[in-house]
């Protein structure tokens, strides 16, 4: 058993990965997560439908793939824990053009996997491992490092003292980011003057947005549509539609799909409403306007008894800013910046990085 106590603030992939593989090798971690459940992009959003029907809808990342043979091996163990389960319906491409669908099977992407029974299942698991001890609801607001000790002070969003830790994964590029200021008006948790040699790649992280609209339907559109998950070509609006329900797991009593806007439309729509968190009149305007945009493809010829909108002001960052490292790391101080932005935009990059920054913290755990 190590004695070092580490902080993992960010409970997406990355941060529960590297919590896991930490906590498995004797170290004591204390995750910090600002949402009220685990997951980040790979979250599940619970609502409840006029008649008091809960809906369950993976309204980030609707499933992953995996090329690298690490973690193949981790996928492997979570599938054996039942945490994980191959999506096996057909995907195809709808044309709005000629509005017709291309069958895409030749295009061989690998396994298609899910979170069983939602996307957050793999973070929620990991989260409660043997040696992590998880803090839902609680923003980490500021990163302070305490020379004289060499350890970390953190500090919540109301003022409470988190405690002190040998080390911190930072999960988050909004920990650090200027961006962070233009969403919330406050300064990022850590102060990048810390880490002067990480800050050139932290400062400016570009973004791409996203809105993903649930809907909830009282018909099956089995008849219209011929896949379980589409892209839309030649669309300003539309981007990609899944059909949550047909995910190994979910619950069968109505049939469920999400739909990704196109970039351009999410930006358009910030750059009118600005970085904050948008208003219940935007979400509703957006819903509307990505139905609308749905039912002129003539796919889905009846209303939903449910839909609404979600924005991901950072759904994918445009750059990866440790593509041989894995996760930025200072030696000195046991920081580890970890997450998708350092090696590719999905979720096998996060995994990776969030491997790398534990790697880090085992390659030195002598010295804690
Ligand atoms: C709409 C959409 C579609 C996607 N489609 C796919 C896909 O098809 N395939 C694929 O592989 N990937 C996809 N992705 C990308 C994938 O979801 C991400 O790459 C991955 O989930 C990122 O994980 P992460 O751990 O790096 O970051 P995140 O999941 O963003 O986790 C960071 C966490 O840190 C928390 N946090 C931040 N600051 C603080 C703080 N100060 N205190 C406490 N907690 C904090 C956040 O709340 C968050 O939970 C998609 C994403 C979106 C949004």
């Amino acid at each position: 058993m190590n004695s070092a106590k580490i902080a993992v603030v960010g409970s997406g992939i990355s941060g529960a990965v590297c919590a896991s593989i930490l906590a498995r090798n004797g170290v004591s971690v204390t995750l910090f997560e600002s949402a009220r459940g685990p997951g980040g992009r790979m979250s599940q959003r619970r609502e409840v439908s006029e008649d008091g029907k809960e809906l369950l809808f993976d309204h980030g990342a609707p499933f992953f793939t995996v090329s690298n043979t690490e973690v193949l091996g981790l996928v492997q163990e979570w599938e054996s824990r039942g945490l994980v389960a191959e999506w096996k319906e057909n995907f195809g491409s709808f044309d709005c053009a000629s509005t017709k669908f291309i069958d895409r099977q030749q295009e061989q992407v690998g396994k298609r996997y899910v979170g069983v029974p939602g996307m957050n299942s793999i973070c929620k698991a990991l989260c409660y491992d043997p040696g992590v001890e998880s803090k839902f609801g609680t923003s980490v607001e500021k990163l302070e490092w305490i020379e004289d000790e060499d350890s970390w002070s953190l500090m919540a969003l109301d003022g409470r003292n988190l405690g002190h830790f040998n080390g911190v994964v930072a999960s988050d590029k909004n920990i650090v980011s200027p961006r962070f200021t233009s969403v919330t008006g406050r300064t990022p948790p850590l102060d990048l003057n810390l880490v002067p040699e990480m800050a050139n790649k932290l400062q400016n992280i570009p973004v791409h947005p996203c809105f993903a609209l649930m809907l909830a339907l009282a018909q099956p559109l089995s008849s219209s549509i011929p896949f379980k998950g589409f892209s839309i070509k030649n669309s300003e609006v539309l981007s990609w539609a899944y059909c949550d329900s047909s995910k190994p797991g979910r619950s069968a009593d109505s049939e469920q799909w999400v739909l990704h806007s196109t970039m351009e439309y999410a930006r358009s729509i910030i750059s009118q409403t600005g970085l904050q968190k948008p208003s219940e009149a935007t979400l509703t305007r957006v819903s509307e306007e990505l139905f609308q945009a749905l039912q002129s493809t003539g796919l889905v010829p009846f209303e939903p008894f449910y839909k609404k909108a979600h924005r991901w002001g950072s759904a994918f960052p445009a750059t990866s800013i440790a593509r041989e490292e894995k996760c930025l790391w200072d030696e000195k101080k046991k920081l580890a910046i970890c997450g998708d932005f350092c090696v590719s935009s999905n979720v096998e990059g996060a995994i990776i990085s969030g491997m790398a920054a534990a790697s880090k913290f085992k390659e030195t755990l002598s010295c804690l």
